[in-house]
């Protein structure tokens, strides 16, 4: 089974009720949720006007590959009734997957690991908390060495 990591993040509505039901519809698909972070506040990243997310992390284990679980998340959010209208705009629900047990991928349409992960606290944060000594496949460095550099680095989000 392969260990994932899923950045889960809401900014319409009940975030939490969203986030909650996320989480609970997973298993139906074969992604059996192991561990969650905190859910934290963060202000909205890339366009601006728009409500604050709430964003955590949740490590699952799933049998399914990696085109196989984006699809299967890509179905949680419709179901949720998330809308695509605006790149990084106002959502019910988006679910990244950020590792991959320690897989790369990078075809347009999957990239794994999540290529800004290292540039989004909204992640990095709840990440270090459920997974800290997790280190990214492609440059080695532990999630909490990446926390710690973008903790350290001035004027980003
Ligand atoms: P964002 O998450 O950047 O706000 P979307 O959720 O609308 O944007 O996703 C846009 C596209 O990103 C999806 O159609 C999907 O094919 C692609 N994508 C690439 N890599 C990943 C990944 N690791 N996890 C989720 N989606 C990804
Ligand atoms: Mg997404």
């Amino acid at each position: 089974m392969a260990k994932v990591y899923i950045g889960i993040g809401s900014n319409i509505g009940d975030r939490q009720g969203f986030i909650r039901r996320a989480l609970k519809l997973m298993p139906d698909y074969g992604v059996y949720v192991e561990k969650v972070s905190e859910i934290i506040e963060t202000p909205p990243y890339g366009y601006e006007e728009q409500p604050p997310f709430l964003n955590c992390v949740a490590e699952v284990v799933t049998f399914l590959p990696p085109l196989r679980l984006l699809k299967a998340l890509q179905d949680i959010e419709h179901r949720l009734g998330r809308v695509r209208v605006i790149r990084w705009g106002p959502r019910t629900i988006d679910l990244d997957i950020l590792f991959y047990d320690d897989l790369v991928v990078n075809t347009p349409a999957l990239k794994i690991p999540h290529p800004d992960m290292g540039n989004r606290l909204f992640v990095l944060k709840p990440l270090a908390e459920i997974a800290p000594n997790m280190t990214h496949p492609v440059t080695g460095k532990t999630v909490s060495e990446m926390l710690r550099e973008l903790e350290e680095t001035p004027q980003r989000s």
